[in-house]
């Protein structure tokens, strides 16, 4: 993924993306439990302060370890393939548990078995929320402070083929982005890892979208499994 120099205006950069606090560490968006190693050369970073930066990690880790156990169908370490993953459960029993208990195993009608999840709704609330904050900075330099208007997560494969289509798709806003936000510099330039108004971080692990006019929008899919869509503005 190519790396831009924000140009535009600085003042949207003097403070913690999550909070408004002060600047004290740099928040990884994505933060590395989504990426797998060799890690992408470029990762972005935003000012966080401490204590929303820490504030974090328990609940991605739970996320990413959720993905993964859900797009394999268990929770058996042995039988994941995202290592960082197999190792956070192995180390982490409890973590295991809790997303062995979410799991419920029924009879489909017209026979084979049927397996759902039900993910704690508020951590994952928190995760997506976090990583939209930190595009939406990165890319428009319109930090969101503010609760978002509308934020959906479903898996990638609940969509319908038209849902899909216009997920995929950026809308066409006719606004130009922020001169000199890193969005705009992508319009103009293109670059590595950029696509169809996508950002992949890794192929197959983390891409994003951001769009603002008026409004800000983020989009992302996680893993390929897992997609968002967090709006700010009508
Ligand atoms: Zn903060």
């Amino acid at each position: 993924m190519a790396k831009f120099t924000n140009f535009g205006d600085v003042r949207q950069t003097q403070f913690c993306v999550h909070c408004g606090g002060p600047t004290e560490t740099k928040d990884h968006a994505p933060s590395k439990v989504f990426l797998d190693q060799p890690y992408p050369l470029t990762k972005p970073t935003l000012p966080s302060c401490g204590g929303c930066n820490n504030s974090f990690s328990d609940d991605e880790e739970y996320v990413a370890a959720l993905i993964e156990c859900v797009v394999h169908g268990t929770t058996d370490p042995d039988c994941l393939r995202r290592e960082k993953v197999a190792k956070a459960l192995r180390r982490n029993t409890a973590l295991r548990g809790r997303i062995e208990r979410s799991r419920r195993e029924a009879e489909a009608l017209g026979g084979g078995r049927l397996l759902t999840w039900t993910p704690e709704e508020e951590r994952v609330r928190r995760v997506i929320l976090k990583l939209a904050r930190c595009h939406a900075a990165y890319e428009l330099n319109e930090p969101q402070l503010e609760d978002p208007d509308h934020l959906l997560v479903v898996p990638l494969v609940s969509l319908t083929n038209d849902q899909r289509e216009h997920f995929e798709t950026p809308p066409d806003t006719g606004v130009w982005p922020e001169v000199g936000s890193r969005a705009m510099l992508r319009l103009v330039e293109g670059g590595a890892g950029f696509a169809g108004g996508w950002c992949t971080v890794q192929e197959g692990r983390y891409r994003y979208m951001a769009v603002g006019a008026g409004s800000a929008m983020v989009r992302g899919v996680i893993s390929e499994y897992l997609a968002y869509e967090v709006i700010w503005g009508p």
